[in-house]
C-alpha cells in the first residue's frame, strides 16, 4: 500500500480525488467519509471527491522505520550510490527491486511506499 506522511502521520492512498483540482485526497480525521485535499486546503465530503483512474501509478520512494524497528519515529529510506532517496516509477517496480535483493513480501508489508509527487510541500 501506498501513500504519504502528513505531519509524520502515516495515510494510506484513499483511491480518491479532489473533485475540484483531481489531486490525491487522503483520509481526513480517521473518518471513512471525510477526505482532505492538501491542494486546497480543504476538507471534502466523500461526494466532492471523484475515483481515481485505477491506472495511476505514482512515483515512490521507500522508506521503514530505522533499524526495521516499527516504534522508531525516524525513517530510513532506501538510498542510490549518491546517499539519495531512490524514486521508482511505480510501487510495482520498488517491489520487484526488493524482492530480487532477497527480501520477503512479508518485509514489504513493513515499509512504506511513499508518493513523492503527492507528499506535502514543507
Ligand atoms: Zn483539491
Amino acid at each position: 500500500m501506498s501513500g504519504i506522511f502528513i505531519k509524520q502521520e502515516w495515510h494510506d492512498t484513499t483511491g480518491r480525488i479532489c473533485g475540484k483540482c483531481k489531486s490525491p485526497v487522503w483520509r481526513s480525521g480517521g473518518s471513512e467519509e471525510s477526505f482532505q485535499c492538501l491542494n486546497c486546503g480543504k476538507v471534502l465530503k466523500k461526494f466532492e471527491t471523484e475515483d481515481q483512474d485505477p491506472s495511476y501509478r505514482p512515483r515512490i520512494t521507500v522508506a521503514r522505520r530505522a533499524g526495521g524497528i516499527t516504534i522508531n519515529t525516524a525513517l530510513e529510506f532506501l538510498l542510490d550510490d549518491n546517499e539519495n532517496p531512490i524514486v521508482f516509477e511505480s510501487q510495482s517496480d520498488a517491489e520487484k527491486l526488493l524482492l530480487d535483493a532477497g527480501y520477503e513480501s512479508e518485509d514489504l508489508g513493513h515499509m512504506y511506499f511513499i508518493e513523492v509527487d503527492n507528499e506535502p510541500k514543507t
